[in-house]
């Protein structure tokens, strides 16, 4: 079994991970409150755990990913307050996120548990909570008491003397003033659930805290989000189930930092965000792929509409070459350059650089200039075979490159044009001849004149 240094938000440290079953890996990633489209920064967040994801199983492990969907929260009653019905909002954009993950390549998770799917299990650990005495009520809800547990703050190394803490949710009734609500009391006009303790709703956090205690028991190994949710999100979260169970919850923290634009944070209250339909009309999901995981995760990445076309030259080059080497072995037209060495050496590389806590940027590194290898050389079949095999690995983990853009059927018949041109420049007939050329190139389809005979090639 291989093995990844990750970095744990908890520890601050980077560690050797460890499954706590080997060769299963059990990871819980907080989902989007879906009242609105999904952004860029969503896409960096998501993709960069699938790209974990990817990366664990070509590992060999068996990763059983939960994203939650926040379906009911502050946020969407008012967007809803034009809708005839609030389930219309989360509906709606909820189905747009799932476009979003599938268009990116972003591989299906083992399940999306909705808050509004999981009351039950929310309801009984907020009763589990309030029978130990971690949660006190008052006239407005259910509130946890942050006193009552020790390490309180030790994800995110909180000052709890930090007057900002609890400023959201003023109430002088509350213990502390970073007492959090679990539950909020019914409010005229608003959805609600019945519950023992009150009718009303759950508070944010308590959500993750039920719902991947339903999936994967009271133990797991990655929990993980965007840096926005270390606190109050991820902090609250532990110490809720850490309060139900007894004893540590999750083994890893991960948290990926944040796209930025003019150095803000791309968010949807902010309303600075460029939405994925709105960047997939300029760029392919495989570029915008490549774009997002060219910055290591813990790094802020700033977004640019020039970065975006930049990234467009880079992703252009180690497409190219990818195609390249596919054409190669499809047309069994080898060169006689032997870089077998030199091409397996830097794909090593790139896989080290991986198992430093994902190091993407280094990794690229070693891409480009397998691809400057690629596209200045005429390899033989030794070097083709081993390229191959190394862009598709590395694609399996990053999920970057082109589809194939030809059929077997356009090849063929590519091939034969090919050859039926070269047989019309013998006799001479050259209007014929180039004719053929440039229709071919019309379609994207190139000839390349070698010793060995005509090359076809398809544009990316
Ligand atoms: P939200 O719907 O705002 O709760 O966000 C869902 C997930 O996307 C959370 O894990 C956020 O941390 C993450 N996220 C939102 N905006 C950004 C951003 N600009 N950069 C990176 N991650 C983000
Ligand atoms: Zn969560």
């Amino acid at each position: 079994m291989d093995t990844i240094k990750l970095f744990n938000t908890l520890t601050r440290n980077l560690e050797d991970f460890k499954p706590i079953k080997k060769g299963e890996v059990s990871m819980y990633v907080c989902g989007p409150t879906p009242y609105d489209k999904s952004h860029v920064g969503h896409a960096r967040t998501y993709i960069f755990f699938d790209f974990l994801r990817r990366y664990l199983e070509y590992q060999k492990n068996e990763v059983k990913l939960i994203i939650n969907l926040t379906d009911i929260d502050d946020k969407i009653i008012n967007a809803a307050k034009k809708e005839d019905s609030w389930q219309v909002v989360p509906d709606v954009y909820t189905r747009y996120f799932f476009w979003m993950l599938d268009k990116l390549k972003i591989k299906m998770p083992y399940t999306f548990p909705h808050v509004t799917t999981h009351m039950q299990e929310i309801i009984e650990l907020i009763q589990d909570l309030l029978n130990k005495n971690y949660v006190y009520k008052i006239e407005n809800g259910l509130y946890f008491d942050i006193s009552k547990q020790k390490d309180y703050g030790k994800l995110s190394k909180v000052n709890l003397n930090d007057p900002k803490i609890g400023r959201i949710e003023e109430n002088k009734n509350k213990k502390n003033p970073g007492d959090f609500a679990v539950w909020k009391f019914k409010k005229k006009g608003e959805p609600f659930w019945y519950a023992p303790f009150g009718d009303g709703r759950p508070g944010w956090h308590i959500e993750c805290s039920a719902m991947s205690s339903t999936y994967f028991g009271d133990k797991f190994d990655i929990h993980g989000g965007g840096v926005d949710l270390v606190f109050p999100h991820h902090e609250n979260e532990i110490a809720q189930s850490e309060a139900s169970i007894g004893g540590p919850w999750v083994n890893n923290w991960v948290h990926v930092a944040y796209l930025t634009i003019s150095k803000a944070k791309m968010s949807k209250s902010l309303g600075n965000f460029v939405g994925i339909d709105q960047l997939l009309d300029s760029f392919s999901p495989e570029i915008l792929r490549y774009y997002l995981l060219s910055a290591h995760y813990r790094t802020q990445l700033d977004f640019t509409w020039d970065k975006m076309k930049k990234a467009r030259e880079q992703w252009t080059k180690v497409a190219r070459a990818w195609y390249d080497v596919l054409q190669r072995d499809e047309q069994k037209l080898y060169g006689d350059v032997d870089l077998s060495k030199e091409i397996q050496m830097e794909f090593d590389k790139s896989l080290v650089a991986l198992e430093n806590d994902l190091k993407t940027p280094e990794a690229y590194k070693n891409i480009h200039f397998i691809a400057s290898l690629v596209l200045a050389n005429d390899l033989d079949e030794k070097s083709n075979s081993i390229t191959l095999k190394a862009l598709k690995t590395l694609d399996e983990i990053f999920a970057f490159l082109p589809e194939k853009s030809w059929t077997k059927k356009e090849y063929r018949l590519a091939t034969e044009l090919a050859e039926l041109r070269q047989e019309l420049r013998t006799e001479e007939k050259f209007t014929m001849s180039d004719l053929i050329r440039d229709n071919l190139k019309e379609e994207g389809i190139s000839i390349e004149d070698t010793k060995e005979g005509p090359k076809v090639k398809f544009d990316i």
